[in-house]
């Protein structure tokens, strides 16, 4: 579902990821743990294309997106979602036109908004808070808010950074169960960052240990938890 071969990006002086490879399965929840400066941000904005490798191979459903042009990224970043530490709500909307605001830019019509983002604030449990604005809302519903949205667009692959770090221990471990159950309910691949053990043991297949841009350890959780 998502190949990094021999992925290298540099910043001046700083190599930020220095020859990285790793697959994630469809339909596994995969984690890049790593402290701060690993690389971890840098390796995600490669899969969304935010940032050009250097060098190296990136494939999302066996399209390569380092080569890719404008017209077609748009089209493969809408097939990808996004959720991050703080949420990025817009502030001024309610929680349903948060939600439906991916729907509005690809251009669904408001009946099919309308009706598709009660479905997902659903399966968010987020139904009661449709008339909502984000600052009445906990930290772990904003959350919520967001990957509702990130589901907007029924992406094949969800992207996460950092979802959890701005959270309490009992809501972190709220959201991580629902990004658990969304990835088995719906089949959902989940590429997530994170800079905390408890997160990958609690919810990723597998995992890859990121130091210095390179790949440390990687390797299905259970395999890595037996290693000495
Ligand atoms: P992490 O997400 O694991 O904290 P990052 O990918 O943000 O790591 O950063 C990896 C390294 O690359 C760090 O040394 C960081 O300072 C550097 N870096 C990241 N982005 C930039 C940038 N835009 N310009 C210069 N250096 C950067
Ligand atoms: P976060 O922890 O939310 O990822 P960071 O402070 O790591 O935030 O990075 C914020 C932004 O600054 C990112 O776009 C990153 O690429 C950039 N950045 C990180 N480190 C550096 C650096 N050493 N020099 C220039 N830009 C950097």
């Amino acid at each position: 579902m998502i190949e990094l071969s021999d992925v290298r990006k540099r910043y001046r002086d700083t190599t930020a990821l220095d020859g990285v490879s790793l697959t994630v399965r469809k339909g596994e929840v995969f984690g890049v743990l790593g402290r701060s400066g690993a690389g971890k941000s840098t390796l995600l904005r490669t899969v969304n294309a935010l940032e050009r490798p250097d060098s190296g191979s990136v494939r999302v459903n066996g399209v390569e997106i380092t080569t890719l042009g404008a017209g077609e990224l748009r089209k493969t970043r809408a097939r990808i979602g996004m959720v991050f530490q703080h949420f990025h709500l817009v502030r001024n909307r309610t929680v349903e036109a948060n939600v439906g605001l991916p729907l509005r830019i690809s251009g669904a019509g408001r009946a099919e908004r309308k009706a598709r983002v009660a479905e997902l604030l659903d399966v968010v449990g987020l139904a009661d808070k449709a008339k909502a604005f984000p600052g009445q809302l906990s930290g772990g519903q904003r959350q919520r808010v967001a990957i509702a949205r990130a589901l907007a667009a029924k992406p094949d692959v969800l992207l996460s950074d950092e979802a959890t770090s701005a959270l309490d221990p009992d809501t972190t471990v709220e959201i991580l169960d629902l990004l658990r159950r969304l990835n088995r309910e719906l089949g959902l691949t989940i590429l997530l960052i994170t800079h905390e053990l408890q997160v990958v043991t609690r919810i990723c297949d597998s995992a890859a240990v990121l130091d210095g841009g390179r790949v440390t350890e990687t390797g299905r959780v259970a395999d890595l938890l037996a290693t000495p």
